[in-house]
C-alpha cells in the first residue's frame, strides 16, 4: 500500500500483512490473530471488576458506513412502498454487507433490522414459546463478575457442550455403520447449532440470575458434529449447568423438508409473468416461504444438546487457566474440515463419512432464503429469476465447513468490553511504554501520521520489487526486536528473546 503522511507529505510504499486467520494461507498472520484471541479470552475470564463500557465515539469511517446504511434504509422503505421485491432483496443484501462491515469496524450492539415486525409471527409466539419450564427463573441482576470464595479465590468455569449421538463412531470419528448413522439429523443439528447455543445462554442467565459472560469457540468433533467450548466468568454449579443444557432446545419453525418433491431434470421453473417459481407440469405457483409457514402444526426440526456436558472449575492466573485458553483457541487457525481431521492423511472411512454428511448438507436448507427450498416445493424468501433450484452459496453447504457456517468465536458483549482493535492498540501501547520507560530511543523515525492509504498498481514506478519490500520488512522487524529486548533488559523484565514474555505482549 502507498502510505501518505498527511503531516509531513512523506510517501512510502509499505508491505501490509494479509491478515488471514488461516494457517494454510499465512502462518504469521494466523498466529498473530490467534494470539489476539488468546489475549481477549484471558482478559475477560477472571475479571474482578465490572468492565465499564467506554463511551463510543464513532470514527469517520464508521460514520460514513452508518450514513450509507441510513440511505439504504430509506431506499428500502421506498422499494417496499412500490412493491419492488427484487430491489428490496438487493437492498437487504447490501445492508447485510454493511452491517458486517460495521461489526468489523467495532460497532457493537444491535443493528436495526430492515424487516418491520411480522404480525403473524407475533400472533404465533405464545404457541411457539421456547421456554424451558423445568428451570428455576430468577430476575437477572446487572452483574457480570463471579463471587469471591474464602476472601480471595474467584474461580471461573470451563464448559463443553456437545450434540447428541447419531450412531456409533470409531476412534477415527467415522460411522461404524454408515447406513444406520443419522446423517440427516446430524446435518440439521449442525446448521441450527448456533441458535441452540444462543438459547442456552438466555436460559443460563434467567436461571442463575446474573448477566453471565463467556468467550466460546465452535469446533468440529472428529465425527464432524459441532461442539462448543466456553470460558465462563464466575462459577455456576455443575448440576445447574447440566440441568440447563438438558432443558434447552431450539425449535425450527420452517416448512417440512423431509420429502424432496423435485430432483434431477424435473425442477421448478421461473415464470416471468407470475414472477414466481411454478411446478414444471401444472404451472401452478409454488407456495412462498411465508405461506408454507402459515399453518405449521409442528416444527420441522428440534435441536437439543447431547448428554455429555463437561464442566470444570478453573482458578484465574494458574497454569491450568493458561492451558485452557490455549485449548479454546487451538483450532482457530484451521478450517473446519482440517480441525475435524479431514486433511490429506484422512482415511477412506473418514472420507466416506464426510461425503455422506456433506451430501445431506447439500439438500438441507440453511436459511429461509436458501435455494434448496425449491427441491421441497417451497419458494425461498427473495426468490427471483436468477435463483437456481437446489443451489445456494451459503457456507453451510460447502464441504470444508461441514454445516458449521457461523462464527467460530462467540464472545458475549460484556466479556472484556473491548474490541479486537482495542486489544491490538493496547499491545502496541504496552511496547511503546516499555521503550519509553527504559529510555530506548528507536533507531529510526516513527511517523505518527495521520496517514492516507492507497492501493498500488502493478508496474507503478515507485513500487519496489517484492524481495526489496520483504528485506525491508525483515530488517525493520529485527530493529524492533532489538529495541524491545534492550528495553526489557533495562526494565529488568527478564531475559530478552524469552518467547513467553515477548510473544504474548509484543505487538
Ligand atoms: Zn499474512
Ligand atoms: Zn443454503
Amino acid at each position: 500500500m502507498r502510505r501518505i503522511d498527511l503531516a509531513t507529505g512523506r510517501v512510502d510504499v509499505v508491505p501490509v500483512p494479509c491478515g488471514s486467520t488461516r494457517e494454510d494461507v499465512c502462518r504469521p498472520c494466523a498466529d498473530k490473530a490467534r494470539r489476539l484471541r488468546m489475549t481477549q479470552c484471558r482478559e475477560g475470564w477472571h475479571l474482578d471488576e465490572e468492565p465499564v463500557p467506554a463511551p463510543a465515539v464513532p470514527s469517520a469511517l464508521q460514520k460514513e458506513v452508518m450514513a450509507a446504511r441510513a440511505d439504504l434504509h430509506a431506499a428500502y422503505a421506498r422499494a417496499r412502498a412500490d412493491g419492488d421485491e427484487e430491489a428490496c432483496d438487493e437492498i437487504r443484501e447490501a445492508v447485510d454487507e454493511l452491517n458486517e462491515e460495521l461489526r468489523a469496524l467495532g460497532v457493537r450492539g444491535r443493528l436495526a433490522p430492515l424487516d418491520p415486525p411480522d404480525k403473524a409471527a407475533v400472533k404465533r409466539s405464545t404457541r411457539r414459546r421456547q421456554d424451558a419450564p423445568d428451570l428455576p427463573r430468577r430476575p437477572v441482576e446487572n452483574r457480570t463478575v463471579g463471587q469471591v470464595y474464602g476472601g480471595r479465590y474467584r474461580p471461573s468455569t470451563f464448559l463443553t457442550l456437545t450434540l447428541d449421538t447419531y450412531g456409533r463412531v470409531g476412534g477415527d470419528g467415522a460411522a461404524v455403520d454408515p447406513d444406520s448413522y443419522d446423517y440427516r439429523r446430524a446435518a440439521r443439528d449442525a446448521i441450527h447449532f448456533p441458535r441452540l447455543v444462543d438459547r442456552f445462554w438466555q436460559n443460563t442467565r434467567r436461571c442463575v440470575g446474573w448477566d453471565v459472560q463467556y468467550f466460546g469457540t465452535v469446533e468440529p468433533q472428529r465425527r464432524g458434529a459441532p461442539h462448543f467450548h466456553a470460558a465462563i466468568r464466575g462459577t455456576i454449579p455443575r448440576a445447574e449447568l447440566r440441568a440447563i443444557a438438558a432443558a434447552t432446545y431450539h425449535q425450527v419453525w420452517w416448512p417440512a423438508h423431509d420429502q424432496q418433491r423435485y430432483r434431477g431434470d424435473r425442477l421448478p421453473r421461473w415464470d416471468g409473468t407470475a414472477k414466481a417459481f411454478v411446478d414444471p407440469d401444472t404451472r401452478d405457483p409454488l407456495p412462498t416461504f411465508d405461506e408454507a409457514c402459515n399453518d405449521l402444526a409442528e416444527p420441522a426440526h428440534v435441536v437439543r444438546f447431547g448428554t455429555q456436558v463437561h464442566v470444570k472449575g478453573i482458578l484465574g492466573g494458574t497454569e491450568e487457566a493458561g492451558r485452557h485458553v490455549g485449548y479454546l483457541t487451538k483450532y482457530l487457525t484451521k478450517s473446519v474440515g482440517q480441525a475435524a481431521g479431514l486433511g490429506e492423511d484422512a482415511t477412506d472411512r473418514q472420507r466416506e463419512h464426510a461425503r455422506r454428511l456433506v451430501a445431506e448438507l447439500r439438500v438441507t436448507p440453511c436459511s429461509p432464503r436458501c435455494g434448496v427450498w425449491l427441491l421441497y416445493g417451497v419458494q425461498p424468501k427473495g426468490a427471483r429469476s436468477s435463483t437456481t433450484p437446489g443451489v445456494c452459496k451459503g457456507k453451510a453447504h460447502k464441504p470444508e465447513h461441514l454445516g458449521i457456517a457461523g462464527r467460530r468465536v462467540l464472545v458475549s458483549r460484556k466479556w472484556s468490553n473491548k474490541t479486537l482493535d482495542d486489544h491490538r492498540a493496547e499491545r502496541a501501547a504496552f511496547v511503546r511504554q516499555l521503550l519509553d520507560r527504559a529510555g530506548v530511543r528507536p533507531g529510526y523515525a516513527v511517523d505518527d501520521g495521520p496517514f492516507e492509504w492507497e492501493r498500488t498498481n502493478a508496474g507503478d514506478p515507485d513500487v519496489p520489487t517484492r524481495p526489496v519490500l520483504l528485506l525491508h520488512a525483515i530488517s525493520e522487524r529485527q530493529r524492533w526486536k532489538a529495541d524491545y529486548a534492550a528495553a526489557q533488559l533495562a526494565a529488568g523484565d527478564g531475559p530478552p528473546g524469552d518467547r513467553s514474555a515477548t510473544g504474548d505482549q509484543a505487538a
